[in-house]
Order: C-alpha cells, then sequence, then structure tokens
C-alpha cells in the first residue's frame, strides 16, 4: 500500500494509472465496518482504490472540538493495508487548504435544515473538501454512505452541477448486531450511552412496522418515533423524498426518514430508506 500524504505525490501516482477505473473513499478516519464497506465495494469495482483520511477543519463549527475527533492513525493504517487498499492518502491541511481561497456554499435552503439547521455552515465545508478531494483524486467511482444521507444528496448535487466527471456511489448503512449504527463518534459512548443509542434504530424498526402495515402518515409516523426516543434529547425526527423535501405521506421507494439524538454530548445521526 503506497501512503501519500501531499497532493503532489498523489497525483504523480494516479497520472501513472490513467487507465485504470479508481474508486475513492474519503473519511475522517478512525476507521470501521461502514467504511470498510465503502472500501470493498470499490476494490469490487475498479482497479485501483484510494482512501483519503482527512479530519476537515471547515465542515467543524465554532465550537464543535475538532481536536477531539477520534484520531487513530495506526489502526486505520493497519485496515486500510489488510482491505488492500492501493493508496492511502493522508494529506496535512496545509496541504489542502489555501489563505483566503475560494469558497464554495451549499444550496441554502438544502444544506440549511436538518444537520445543516443545527450545524449552519457545516456542509459548505463539506462539499470544499470533496470538491477539493475529487480534483486531486479524480476517481472514476466515489462511494458515501446512506447513513450521512443528506451529505450523499448534496454531493451527488454537486457533482451534477459542476459537471464533475465522477460517479457517486450510495452505501448501505453498516449496523452492529444490536442495531446501532456504525459510526466512528460512538468511541465517544459509555455502556450507559450504547443502551440509550439502541433505541434510535429500536425506533427507526418502529416505523418500518408501522409501513408495512399500511400507515403512510409522515406525522403518524414521526409520533411513533419520537414516543420511542423519549428518553434522549431529540435534535429532530424528519421525513422527507429523496430530494430532501418535506413530506406529508410516505412514498415508497422516495422517503427517508432522518433522526438525529444527543446522547451524553455525542451527536448521533440515523436514517432508513423506505
Ligand atoms: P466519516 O469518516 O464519518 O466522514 O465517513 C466517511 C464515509 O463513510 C461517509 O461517506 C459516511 O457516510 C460513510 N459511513 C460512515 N458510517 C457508515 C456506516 N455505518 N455505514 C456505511 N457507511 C458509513
Amino acid at each position: 500500500m503506497k501512503i501519500f500524504k501531499t497532493t503532489k505525490t498523489t497525483k504523480e501516482y494516479l497520472k501513472n494509472n490513467k487507465n485504470e477505473t479508481i474508486g475513492f473513499v474519503p473519511t475522517m478516519g478512525a476507521l470501521h465496518d461502514g467504511h470498510l464497506s465503502l472500501i470493498k465495494q470499490s476494490k469490487e469495482q475498479n482497479d485501483i482504490t484510494i482512501v483519503s483520511i482527512f479530519v476537515n477543519p471547515t465542515q467543524f463549527l465554532d465550537g464543535e472540538d475538532i481536536d477531539k475527533y477520534p484520531h487513530k492513525p495506526q489502526a486505520d493504517e493497519k485496515i486500510c493495508e489488510i482491505a488492500k487498499v492501493d493508496v492511502l492518502f493522508v494529506p496535512n491541511e496545509k496541504k489542502i487548504y489555501f489563505d483566503q481561497e475560494t469558497k464554495l456554499f451549499a444550496p441554502s435552503i438544502k444544506a440549511y435544515i436538518l444537520e445543516g439547521y443545527d450545524r449552519p455552515g457545516h456542509f459548505d465545508g463539506v462539499l470544499q473538501v470533496v470538491n477539493k478531494l475529487l480534483n486531486i483524486v479524480k476517481p472514476t467511482f466515489v462511494y458515501f454512505g446512506k447513513k450521512d444521507a443528506q451529505q450523499l444528496y448534496l454531493v451527488k448535487n454537486m457533482v451534477e452541477e459542476f459537471f464533475l466527471d465522477v460517479s457517486v456511489v450510495a452505501c448501505e448503512t453498516i449496523r452492529e448486531a444490536n442495531g446501532l449504527a456504525k459510526s466512528s463518534r460512538n468511541t465517544y459512548l459509555s455502556k450507559e450511552d450504547t443502551l440509550k443509542a439502541l433505541q434510535i434504530s429500536k425506533a427507526l424498526n418502529i416505523a418500518i412496522k408501522y409501513v408495512q402495515k399500511g400507515e403512510y402518515d409522515a406525522a403518524t409516523i414521526k409520533t411513533k418515533i419520537s414516543k420511542q426516543l423519549k428518553n434522549l434529547y431529540i435534535y429532530y425526527v424528519e421525513i422527507v423524498d429523496k430530494n430532501f423535501n418535506y413530506i406529508d405521506k410516505i412514498e415508497i421507494n422516495n422517503t427517508i426518514v432522518l433522526v438525529a439524538v444527543n446522547i451524553n454530548n455525542t451527536r448521533l445521526i440515523d436514517n432508513i430508506w423506505l
């Protein structure tokens, strides 16, 4: 596995692999089975797979402690090696950002609801860095998790609007056996917190059961979910279509049910696609 720390070395290496398809998995590290499933998909579909690990400062707001974000460089390197990643790109912040640089602004409505409502400007930073990374790697396919549904939607849109030459692949959410969606942030949770966090997937499963029974009213489903989460601090329980428009009636194959809660100062998000 090649490990590159600069955009220059990465670009040079990739230039020499011109004729091959490149699969790209951008991450912020502290890798887990969710990331691994993206890597596996990329390995299956491409000649070479490149993983980036970059804890992107511009997607953290003032007051959000980027320094506390889990940092496990040695374990991450081992995981990538075992997964037979071809290139691990771990750029330094100074190699990615410039002083007084051109800014990218995420669309004002879709990026300022849900995650963007509580974290205004978060998606500007996400798109800024994803745009840069896509321009450095120039992948054939880029892999994003459905777990971060709003991010996936906004990246897909940016790719279309900026006429970027890459296909965005949406990957299923990987969960613990108990249903908890895998997340780097789960390392913050104590045993007690984890028990509380199990309510999230339980609540989403309850929603699935109601829909299977024929309950399509979004308000009713949201109430059922909120009831299940009653002991947690809820940021939002919302139901949108795949273009992130709020909807009143669930439309099968065009609905995402999203939840965000706070457990002991850790923000956890999860969703189901119906
Ligand atoms: P992160 O390192 O949290 O920025 O995540 C990097 C990529 O992995 C993003 O596209 C996430 O959506 C995806 N991801 C994170 N957790 C999961 C999961 N549990 N299942 C599938 N993909 C995930």
